[in-house]
């Protein structure tokens, strides 16, 4: 073995160590990253299905709601509901129908000629 040839050999073993741990080192650095996007979905699944489990819950409370009516045109009267299409104040070619808690949830006060007819029907269901 000539002094030429362990020189050689040593450079060699020298290069593979750093190469190798450099590897190493973005190895960890990306098992760090998934772990944290792991953990960020992780959480944002368990509050998804927090909050979708609300929503149907929710749902489930409109059951046995009546249908309302409310306007879907004009900036006027678009917080109220109306427990009839044959209202004054209701186009029933220009409303959404909308479950009785669904419009209560979304703000909406009973129309004062006729909303009471929602509730009415609300309450004896
Ligand atoms: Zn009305």
């Amino acid at each position: 073995m000539s002094d030429l040839f362990k020189d050689r050999l040593s450079c060699a073993m020298n290069r593979q160590n750093f190469g190798l741990s450099l590897l190493r080192e973005r190895v960890e650095r990306i098992g760090e990253l998934i772990q944290d996007e792991l953990r960020k979905t992780l959480d944002e699944l368990e509050s998804e299905a927090k909050r979708s489990n609300e929503e149907i819950n929710e749902v489930i409370t409109w059951k046995d709601d009546p249908v309302v009516y409310a306007r879907n045109y004009s900036y006027t009267n678009l917080f109220v509901y109306h427990g009839s299409l044959d209202c004054g104040w209701v186009n029933p070619r220009r409303t959404r129908k909308m479950l009785l808690g669904e419009a209560r949830a979304a703000g909406l006060r009973p129309c004062c000629s006729c909303g009471y007819r929602a509730a009415g029907r609300a309450d004896a269901a």
